[in-house]
């Protein structure tokens, strides 16, 4: 047998299905069913650099699971992108729908890339020959992309004129997460970050540890751990250290998150003088003595290695895939309290959802709506977590695996199969 790589996301995501799988006693062709996918694709295309050079690209869409809707999932931009970490990634996404009881199913899509050295007009020629090239999998009711990991509204908006110019008609219904101007949802914009801080909230409030003055740990300082970090700091927390790709910034005083995101914008990257922090490196910040740390990064971050050495008393997952099933057993046994993936970061895709309905009924609701409806679907979903955990004496990440599996599997059993 191939020796398994505990590391590999893919394995990862297959070995917590088999830990729900087994508490819910599901059949071996139900567990066969649920961890394969229903579609994917690599495609290889050319794209005119600047210099008029081509450079030929990777990248994927994996649909794993449209069970209870139509398939839904981000699409991710990165060096390290590989088939076998968006097939995780798409199985994830089945789960978080369904954790937070929303009628999509699950996908992903990635492209190996290096934005950060690439100009606006490459991404843009990038964004419109790989959207040409999934083209006949996405649709608004098919599969909607969402962004992810270094895509944004704009590259949001050029996937949706070219899909509407391949159609003929503008149809703002095949993405989320698409600028205000385009039919975009007021509120998507922070609600993976404010879904960070209201599960995160709730787990404080449910260990009795206060916000105000408690001491935050943020890896990621972008859409998801940087607004994350700032609903803390206005709840009273402290943040005391932040990362980005290159770099922590550490000081026990807390840090201003205004002045982190100017320092951002200005220089593109965390720089402890600017920001009167001791810089660190991303493995020291996660071992930082706190009571909350947020990676919001990218997978396997919290492993076997240094799972013991980890000081916070609540982890709040706004990355994918940060702890594996190694690490989990561990910080389990030590007490330590996790927000799952599939619950802390699910409010991006509800309000994918919200945005996605208005789409389709050519409504806009108001901010105060899409806020109340948010924070009412993620107090509810951890709730419904939490029980789970304490009626099966489990942790929360095998809690919301238990609550997301079983309602994919009910799905399924109501279907059945055809022919
Ligand atoms: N990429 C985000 C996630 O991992 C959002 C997905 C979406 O809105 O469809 O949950």
């Amino acid at each position: 047998m191939e020796k398994m790589d505990r590391n590999d996301p893919l394995e990862m995501a297959l070995e917590q299905v088999d830990i729900a799988a087994e508490r819910l006693r599901l059949s071996p062709g139900m567990v066969g069913k649920l961890k394969s996918r229903q579609q994917e694709i690599t495609v290889q295309f050319p794209v005119k650099m600047d210099g008029d050079e081509i450079r030929i690209f990777t990248g994927y869409r994996v649909q794993h699971n449209d069970i209870r809707g139509p398939y839904k999932g981000g699409i991710r931009y990165h060096p390290d992108v590989s088939l076998n970490e968006v097939r995780a990634l798409a199985m994830w996404m089945t789960w978080k729908s369904a954790v937070v009881n929303i009628p999509f199913g699950g996908a992903k899509g990635g492209v190996i890339c290096d934005p950060k050295t690439m100009s606006a007009t490459e991404l843009e020629h990038l964004t419109r020959r790989y959207t040409w090239q999934i083209s006949s999998m996405i649709g608004p009711e098919r599969d909607i992309p969402a962004p992810d990991v270094n895509t944004n509204p704009q590259v949001m908006a050029w996937i949706m004129d070219t899909y509407s110019t391949m159609k003929n008609r503008t149809v703002p219904a095949v993405v989320t997460g698409k600028p205000l101007e385009l039919g975009g949802s007021v509120g998507r914009h922070e609600a993976t970050g404010k879904g960070v801080f209201i599960t995160g909230a709730e787990a404080a409030a449910h260990l009795g540890l206060s916000l105000e003055g408690a001491r935050v740990v943020v890896q990621g300082a972008g859409n998801v751990g940087g607004i994350a970090a700032k609903f803390f700091q206005d709840a009273g927390a402290k943040i005391i250290a932040i990362s980005d790709s290159t770099r922590g910034i550490y000081n026990e005083k807390g840090l201003n998150m205004d002045e982190v995101f100017v320092c951002k914008s200005r220089y593109k990257c965390l720089i402890g003088e600017q920001l009167k922090a001791e810089e660190i490196t991303n493995a020291e910040l996660l071992e930082l003595d706190c009571d909350i740390l947020v990676p919001s990064a990218l997978e396997g971050q919290i492993t076997g290695e240094n799972a013991d050495r980890i000081k916070a008393r609540i982890i709040v997952e706004g990355a994918n895939g940060p702890t594996t099933p190694e690490a989990d057993r561990i910080l389990y046994d030590r007490g330590v309290f996790i927000v799952p993936d599939i619950l802390a970061n699910a409010g991006g895709v509800t309000v994918s959802y919200f945005e996605w309905v208005q789409n389709l009924q050519n409504l806009l609701w108001s901010e105060e709506e899409i806020s109340e409806k948010l924070t009412s679907i993620l107090k509810r979903s951890f709730r419904e977590v939490l029980d789970i955990s304490e009626r099966e004496k489990v942790d929360m990440r095998t809690g919301a695996l238990m609550l997301g599996i079983k309602r994919v599997a009910d799905a399924t059993r109501f279907r059945g199969f055809y022919p």
